[in-house]
């Protein structure tokens, strides 16, 4: 149960500290991503809490997080150059890949415990 509350503690405390002004949507974007634990619907049994998720599930292996790391660096460069005053189409992504990387390390976490 703590597992499941800090996957929305933790993306609400990041948005609220480093997204100050989307705080808001970069939380909802960032709960989002919690849609990658259908990957789970691939696995027999579906749940097992002994079972580490990270390395296991399709969407959780390393080349899988390896993508999540470009979707959250690279819009970084796009956002650094952007003007404007609402979110742009690169900080949803950057958000979906911060996402999907807190997502893996709270997983992660799961592993060594
Ligand atoms: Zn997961």
């Amino acid at each position: 149960m703590i597992h499941i509350a800090l996957h929305f503690v933790v993306p609400l405390l990041v948005a609220g500290t480093l997204y100050r002004r989307y705080w808001k949507r970069a939380t909802v974007v960032q709960w989002a991503t919690m849609i990658v634990d259908a990957d789970h619907l691939l696995a027999t049994p579906i749940y097992d809490p002994a079972r580490c998720s990270i390395g296991f599930h399709p969407l959780h292996t390393g080349l899988a997080i390896a993508v999540y790391v470009l979707l959250c660096v690279v819009p970084l460069v796009f956002m650094a150059r952007s003007e404007e005053k609402e979110a742009s189409v690169a900080h949803m992504v950057h958000w979906v890949g911060l996402g999907l990387l807190i997502h893996m390390a709270l997983d992660g976490l799961d592993c060594v415990v």
